[in-house]
């Protein structure tokens, strides 16, 4: 990406995050990670500040072989169905949204969900990724209809609802959390995306998402779905102003909230594409992604799974990712519209570009069950 000026708020340099520049040695943190010792915030915010990446993605990949196979690497097969883009929260980096009851909004019917439910099945897939805007509009039934036709009908997986969503739709129908999830769960609600925390700081989310729950909303939403038995995944969006310190807090939270609930499956770094220009973003150079997934890898040490996302890195970015820490590569994804995909669409494409990546491909379910 190239840098335009007319963003607001464009850093001039990553150098001005505090993202690199640091020429502490980092040997002692290596060595701690590699003796199975937990990294400290203060550690992380070292490691976050280094330049030496390729001695983090060496650790990161030694840790990754640790936990599974080496000559392994995971894949998986999922429709994403983006239900509604009527959304009310107004987030700065987002393009997807429409005005509630604007005239270029939509949301689908459930006949239309069952048809590409039907479609995702018969092309292979065992999972529903049902995600959307936060939409005041749609009651309680319209998710518990979708969801009994996706897992019971048709046999699916539902991985669906942000935290948000979750929240705001249990405050519309005033119910607790809990009771929600119980429904959404009886109506066949199997997983939960770990989706909108972006940096989980309150400096971040005043800049990205000021209507979107805070940080600690977002655990507590995390933690419920845990407690429900409902399993799901975490991320971290990075690339606008977030400094060492947010990317530091950010991981600890979600390790803090794994040590509690024990529900997230993965972890996913993703970064920000430039959807609007109402938002500071930067460029996140190759290397940098791969310090990320190289720390991710050592700092949570209760997370057994980290994914590098070809929908948004590309190959050549994931392909590194799996020697840098990560195990699997999130993909394939069917239809994705909230963001620009330079994913795998086809089974076939994604055992041919593991092959090739040097591993066994090996399917697995959003549950991570191999297959
Ligand atoms: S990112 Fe999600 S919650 Fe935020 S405005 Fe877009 S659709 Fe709404």
């Amino acid at each position: 990406m190239t840098p335009d000026s007319s963003r607001v708020g464009f850093p001039d340099s990553a150098a001005e995050t505090g993202i690199f520049g640091d020429v502490t040695d980092i040997r002692p943190l290596l060595d701690k990670a590699l003796a199975g010792e937990r990294l400290t915030l203060d550690d992380a915010g070292v490691l976050l500040s280094s330049d030496d990446w390729t001695s983090m993605v060496k650790v990161g990949h030694e840790l990754r072989n640790r936990r599974h196979d080496p000559a392994q690497a995971t894949w998986t097969a999922f429709r994403v169905i983006n239900y509604t883009n009527f959304c009310d929260v107004d987030c700065s980096f987002c393009s997807f949204k429409d005005e509630i009851r604007s005239s270029r909004g939509y949301t689908l019917t459930l006949e239309q969900i069952e048809a590409k439910t039907v479609e995702a099945r018969d092309l292979g897939c065992d999972a529903i990724f049902f995600q959307g805007g936060v939409n005041p509009d749609l009651p309680l039934a319209y998710y518990t209809e979708a969801f009994q036709i996706i897992a019971h009908r048709h046999g699916m997986h539902v991985r669906a609802l942000s935290p948000v969503e979750l929240w705001r739709l249990a405050e519309k129908e005033g119910i607790s959390l809990e009771t929600l999830l119980e429904v959404l769960k009886q109506a066949g609600l199997g997983s939960v995306p770990g989706a909108g925390a972006e940096i989980l700081t309150e400096r971040m989310r005043e800049v990205l998402s000021p209507k979107k729950l805070t940080a600690a909303q977002w655990c507590e939403t995390m933690g419920a779905c845990h407690r429900a038995g409902l399993p799901g995944s975490c991320n971290i969006v990075f690339g606008s102003t977030e400094t060492v310190e947010d990317v530091a807090a950010h991981l600890g939270y979600l390790r803090d909230q794994q040590d509690r609930t024990g529900g997230f499956l993965s972890f996913v770094p993703w970064v920000f594409q430039p959807q609007t220009k109402n938002f500071p973003i930067r460029h996140v150079m190759s290397w940098e992604y791969l310090r990320m997934v190289a720390v991710a890898r050592m700092f949570l040490d209760n997370i057994d799974n980290i994914e590098v996302s070809i929908m948004v890195m590309g190959r050549e970015l994931a392909e590194l990712g799996l020697r840098a820490g990560a195990n699997d590569i999130s993909s394939i994804v069917i239809e994705e519209n909230v963001l620009a995909s330079r994913g795998l669409k086809t089974m076939r494409a994604a055992e041919r570009f593991l092959s090739e990546a040097g591993f066994q491909p090996r399917r697995r379910t959003l549950g991570y069950e191999l297959l």
